[in-house]
């Protein structure tokens, strides 16, 4: 059975069979629509170039037994409790992902992680419709610059003292010329007390008036339903390297598991389309009894104001070397070097070859020359 009819569980669903497993198999998800693709809803829903981003898997050739509008609501041993009763299982998939958070306040705020949420808001980016975005993390970066395109004047408030700082740390700096290019007002280091009717009230007092709160300050895993479980929970579900949950028979996948990452020496848990894409065929492996590793180097990417932004590893600890000039308005990298001299994380701003050639250099986890690495005119994987 897997529950969470998103990306990791279409794909569970899949790995199963590609595994050879043919018994049965139960998909449920408590929204009504059949698994879709959330990276677009942000980019092509948002700016009216896609209305629907269904995963292209065939259900009925899966043989699997889906039931959308049904949530999980409780755990023990064998046995989902559901919106519609109980359900038994031998196996189980937890794949319920992460929901936005929400701020304080009575006044109305959108939020964008459903088909649903993305078409509500389009149809409120209409010109000079006053929108304000409360963070400058990916999500706010691509929805201000889906409200410039559709003419909406565009103000983004950000408590940190630059963009992406959580993400990138002080690169994420380089990014916030790209604000006020696209002719969005970007705050930067004010937090928002509330969200009232007519806009945002700041922490230091000041409002900022606004037709349309659009909230993207990150997301919780969505994993309420296992409390009382006894199954282990530490920021997500609690998975060792091969995906499997303290509760006998039970994996989990995608951005509701913190995977022991025998790679990093740590838990990780990675909000990302590629996880959700890659982690289902080593859980799913797990559960069949099969020895699956899953140890993956995160990868990411998001498309704000222009920009192809990329980027893959971790960086944490490792010093930063950049590649080409960000204030230049050109392409750029920034390369992140361990202390052995391999490369730990690399970001690339429209340099899609460093992305690529950075990615297998971290896996690889072969020394560089780093003297070569700020030269934008070497390849990387010449460095
Ligand atoms: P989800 O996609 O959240 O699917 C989980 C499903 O489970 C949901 O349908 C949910 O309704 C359902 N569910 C939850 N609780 C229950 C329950 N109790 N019972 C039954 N069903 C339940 N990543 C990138 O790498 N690049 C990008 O550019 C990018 N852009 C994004 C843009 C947006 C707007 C969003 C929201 C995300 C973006 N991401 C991006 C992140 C990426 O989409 C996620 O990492 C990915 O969708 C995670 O897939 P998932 O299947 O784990 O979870």
């Amino acid at each position: 059975m897997v529950v969470g009819a998103g990306l990791a569980g279409v794909r569970s669903v899949e790995a199963l069979r590609a595994h050879g497993y043919g018994g049965a198999i139960t998909l449920i998800g408590e929204e009504p629509h059949r698994p879709y693709d959330r990276p677009p809803l942000s980019k092509a829903v948002l700016m009216g170039q896609a209305d629907s981003t269904l995963v292209d898997s065939d259900l009925d050739v899966l043989r699997v037994d889906f039931r959308p509008g049904v949530a999980a609501k409780g755990l023990r041993e064998g046995v989902v409790e559901t919106t519609e009763g109980e359900l038994a299982y031998d196996g189980l998939v937890i794949a319920t992902g992460a929901s936005p958070i929400r701020l304080r306040g009575e006044g109305p705020q959108h939020v964008l992680r459903t088909i649903d949420d993305a078409l509500t808001l389009r149809a409120r980016l209409t010109p000079q419709t006053r929108v304000a975005v409360v963070g400058a993390g990916w999500i706010g970066a691509e929805v201000a610059t889906a409200a410039r395109k559709a003419g909406c004047p565009v103000t983004v408030v950000e408590a940190a003292g630059h963009p992406l700082e959580a993400a990138l740390g002080p690169v994420g700096a380089h990014t916030a010329p790209w604000y006020d290019q696209a002719g969005v007002d970007l705050r930067l280091g004010v937090a928002v007390a509330s969200v009232d009717h007519g806009g945002l009230t700041l922490a230091d007092g000041s409002a900022v008036e606004a037709d349309v709160v659009v909230t993207g300050v990150g997301v919780r895993p969505s994993v309420g339903w296992l409390a009382g479980s006894g199954i282990e929970l530490v920021d997500g579900v609690a998975v060792d390297e091969h995906l499997r949950a303290s509760m006998p028979g039970v994996v989990a996948v995608g951005d509701c598991a913190a995977w022991w990452s025998r790679r990093y020496g740590r838990r990780l848990r990675v909000e990302h389309w590629d996880t959700a894409l890659g982690a289902p065929d080593a859980a799913v492996a797990s559960l069949l009894g099969e020895e699956a590793l899953y140890d993956p180097v995160p990868y990411f990417w998001s498309e704000q104001f222009g920009h192809m932004v990329q980027y893959a590893g971790r960086h944490e600890g490792a010093r930063l070397v950049l590649r080409g000039d960000p204030a230049g308005g050109g392409r750029w990298a920034a390369c992140w070097v361990s202390g052995d001299d391999t490369l730990a994380a690399v970001l690339a701003v429209d340099r899609p070859r460093d992305l690529l050639q950075g990615r297998r250099l971290i896996e690889g986890g072969q020394r560089i020359d780093v003297d070569r690495l700020p030269d934008p005119a070497i390849a990387l994987r010449d460095c």
